[in-house]
């Protein structure tokens, strides 16, 4: 994948040239962030929480969130993925040689964005079929307004954004974006 990319792309550039919009700046992801951390302290300080997060978007999310979270929690993660470029297969792939045990915990699912829910519904369904969690909520950095997640909600999203393909803190296309700062749609030309 990366040899077809290099014909394209200039590897000096500023990441944020690539851009046509950002949707969301680091000052508004960190504002909703704090939010968001004291809501979940209310909910969860003195339980027995483990946070799950869905790799590889969610982990600039889940690095921000947790260093607002001031007190005792575990964390685990699943490698999950759905998508193949800039569309979802249907098909949820969990590359997952051993499943977390959490028997008794509090369980908040993170992921990067809600598009069709098909890898958060099938986390949840698998923690579901054992039996052995107290609770389940799920918690999203992005939730796209599409009529594609057929019933699947979230218990929270950070944002609601309109249904465009992004990238940017985590979110990649073919493996790259990750690491800019800022969420955005890519110019044209780049897709
Ligand atoms: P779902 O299973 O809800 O269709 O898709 C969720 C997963 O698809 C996310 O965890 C994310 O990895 C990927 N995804 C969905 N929409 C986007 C998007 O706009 N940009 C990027 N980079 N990934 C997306
Ligand atoms: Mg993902």
């Amino acid at each position: 994948m990366i040899f077809s990319l290099q014909k394209t792309m200039d590897f000096t550039t500023s990441l944020r040239t690539h851009l046509k919009t950002v949707l969301l700046d680091e000052e508004q992801i960190a504002q909703r962030l704090d939010a968001m951390a004291l809501q979940l302290t209310r909910d969860y300080r003195g339980k027995a929480l483990c946070v799950v997060a869905l790799m590889n978007g969610s982990y600039v999310f889940l690095a921000d969130l947790l260093r607002r979270l001031d007190f005792p929690l575990e964390v685990e993660s699943l490698r999950i993925t759905s998508y193949d470029g800039t569309t979802s297969t249907g098909k949820v792939v969990m590359h997952q040689d051993r499943w977390p045990d959490l028997r008794g915990r509090h369980i908040l699912l993170l992921d990067d964005i809600l598009d069709t829910g098909c890898t958060l519904a099938a986390v949840r369904s698998r923690f579901e079929a054992e039996g052995t969690v107290e609770s389940i909520r799920s918690c999203v950095l992005l939730q796209k307004r599409t009529e594609r997640n057929r019933g699947v909600t979230v218990d929270m999203a950070a944002f609601d954004i309109p249904d465009l393909f992004v990238v940017g803190y985590g979110l990649d296309y073919r493996g790259m974006y990750r690491n800019l700062p800022v969420i955005g749609v890519l110019r044209d030309e780049l897709i």
